[in-house]
């Protein structure tokens, strides 16, 4: 007769046989699921799960805050295929996650969140962080469930974990009683089950890919849309195939950035407008017809476009546009029927169509511009002048992590991706506050497989602002991330260093300080500095290029570059009257667009 390992014995302790506690069961369970990292913040009751997850060999990764630990883990899922777990305390800690919950099943990634919950026997009695989660966690995961014994722990997670995984992947919450950690069980009486088999792989009907070769040969002005569930299902050889092949104009959603390298001659990426407005034909592969493609609708496309769509969710398929040609299927399957239908009827699209012709001029002029923009040598500098020189110094394979309104939107333009999966930002949901965790999962993942390459957290000062503790997570756990603000010292817009103070003269800042104002010339440096971590605070292009360059070189140490822009950049200047014998300087001219606005 053995006792469990580690664990203290409580309440309801096995009688004979070899003795396995709840903690125990959870952390051996995911084990037998190959995961691989847990993020989370300890506390009442789910301490010891953390403890028995190290036991069992899964990285802990303790964060700052539930939010963040739960971008973080989603971000594994994203990066490897298989789910990374969240792991959080009842009621409070439990609510920060939904934020990660949703954001994981908004942009269809597989997510396992755990979350502590009260006593059984004081359900209802007011306990101590009492909520009814299992039922809250519904509206955001594929699956919200709470094991009904010790017994069946391994098939919940199991169960859990393949949720997460097949068909269109997200989210799934696994609700832990808090007097199930330390209660044990015999093991002879646990239902212990194997690892989930990976997700199946469905292919297209062969006559859904045939219509969809003939449309594709009739059109004139045909464009391929890559989405992020491409850049997930790992199809970029067959879809760089399929480019070559065919001498299709291509254009990547945000994060499908780098399935085809952005600098491929059929990147039609600086011509975005002009080719979702005028193609006839659009292939849409792993992308939804959402707010990040307007619609697929007119004015942004034609009213006549012929869209064939491909996707692993039948369910989306129609969405806002009715389809041409439907292929339901695994995108990188999908992807090899279109090669082979193509092999027997090949199709080359000329390179010297009209439609190459329009996309390329608008290509040259919109890269002229923004060349005009980066190289203005005024102080303070401009977005444009900061990605450039960002652009110039860092390496290729580096994984970039952006956030925020303008630094994410003119960013997103001015930096290349060369490989697949290297780019994580707001996403489908537009969430601020995700890059910090985002940039700490990369690390990790990193760290293992990749060791060379940087992780590059570019943030507007705002999006800095809801995660910036993270900062110590980095520090503590030694991950060279770099970390790059770039400060306009507000949302949107800021105020500079003296206009905020003849405000600060006048009177209560808080009826006149423009509402997308944040505190001016903020050291952000400081707070990296503060754990050990490099600071640099700069102001010109010089001391951004050295910033960068030693950052850069010293591949150990955790380090942040605070770049100060002009906090106008980028927006019309008009002076206006915002209060009785007050003039100052607003964002007027353009409305304010919501976060991550495609352009
Ligand atoms: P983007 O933000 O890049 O436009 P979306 O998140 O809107 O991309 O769309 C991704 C789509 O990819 C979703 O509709 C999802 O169902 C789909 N998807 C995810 N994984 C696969 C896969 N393996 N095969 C096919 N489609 C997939
Ligand atoms: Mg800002």
């Amino acid at each position: 007769m053995g006792m469990g390992t580690g664990m203290g014995m409580a309440s309801g302790s096995a009688a004979e046989g070899e003795a396995v506690s709840g903690a125990q069961l959870i952390a051996e369970s995911l084990k037998a699921q190959n995961i691989e990292c847990m993020f989370g913040i300890v506390g009442i009751p789910v301490t010891e799960i953390a403890i028995a997850a190290q036991a069992v060999g899964i990285k802990y990764v303790g964060m700052r805050n539930e939010q963040a630990a739960c971008y973080a883990a989603s971000a594994v899922g994203y990066l490897t295929g298989r789910p990374g777990v969240c792991l959080v305390v009842s009621g409070p800690g439990f609510l920060h996650a939904l934020g990660g919950m949703a954001n994981a099943t908004m942009n269809c990634w597989p997510l396992i969140v755990i979350g502590g919950s009260s006593d059984r026997n004081q359900e209802t009695m007011g306990a101590f962080q009492e909520f009814p989660q299992v039922e809250a966690g519904r509206l955001y995961n594929k699956l919200s469930v709470r094991p009904s014994s010790l017994e069946v722990i391994p098939a919940i997670i199991e169960k859990a974990v393949r949720t997460s995984m097949y068909g269109r992947p997200g989210s799934c919450y696994i609700d832990i009683p808090g007097d199930f950690v330390n209660l044990q069980v015999n093991k002879s009486s646990v239902k212990y089950v194997e690892c989930c088999l990976p997700p199946p792989v469905s292919k297209a009907e062969c006559s859904a890919v045939s219509k969809a070769v003939t449309i594709i040969g009739l059109s004139k002005q045909p464009l391929l849309i890559i989405g992020k569930g491409a850049a997930y299902s790992h199809a970029e050889n067959n879809i760089r195939k399929l480019v070559d092949l065919c001498g299709l104009p291509f254009l990547p959603t945000p994060m499908a950035k780098g399935v085809v390298p952005d600098n491929h001659p059929n990147c039609v990426a600086a011509a975005r407008s002009t080719a979702l407005q005028h193609a006839d034909v659009i292939i849409l592969l792993g992308a939804r017809l959402n707010w990040i493609l307007h619609f697929g609708l007119p004015p942004r496309f034609r009213q006549d476009v012929k869209v064939i769509q491909i996707d692993i969710c039948a369910e989306e398929l129609g969405n806002n546009v009715r389809p041409a040609a439907i292929l339901l299927g695994d995108i990188n399957a999908v992807t090899k029927q279109l090669l082979e239908e193509f092999g027997k009827r090949p199709l080359k699209y000329p390179s010297n169509t009209e439609w190459w012709k329009r996309l390329r001029e608008k290509i040259m002029t919109n890269e002229e511009r923004s060349k005009g923009l980066a190289l203005q040598k005024s102080l303070p500098m401009n977005y444009y002048t900061v990605f450039h020189h960002i652009r110039e110094l860092i390496p290729k394979d580096c994984i970039l992590v952006s956030e925020g309104a303008n630094t994410m939107d003119i960013g997103r333009t001015m930096l290349p991706n060369y490989y697949p999966r290297q780019r994580l930002d707001a996403g489908t949901f537009g969430t601020m506050g995700v890059g910090l965790g985002f940039a700490i999962a990369a690390a990790m993942i990193a760290k293992d497989r990749t060791p060379e390459k940087r992780v590059i957290c570019i943030e507007g000062d705002s999006a800095f602002g809801f995660s910036g503790m993270e900062v110590e997570t980095i520090c503590r756990y030694n991950l060279p991330i770099l970390i790059i603000v770039v400060n306009n010292n507000g949302i949107y817009t800021g105020l500079d260093a003296d206009t905020w103070k003849e405000m600060s003269n006048f009177g209560d800042l808080a009826t006149c300080v423009p509402p997308v104002s944040l505190l001016p010339n903020s050291h952000y440096e400081e707070i990296m500095s503060a754990f050990g971590g490099k600071g640099y605070f700069v102001k010109t292009p010089e001391e951004l290029q050295n910033a960068l360059k030693a950052s850069l070189t010293d591949k150990q140490t955790p380090s942040l570059i605070n770049v100060m822009i002009d906090p106008q950049s980028e927006r019309k200047k008009q002076v206006c009257v915002c209060f009785p014998f007050f003039f100052c300087k607003l964002h007027v001219g353009k409305p304010l667009k919501s976060s991550g606005s495609i352009t």
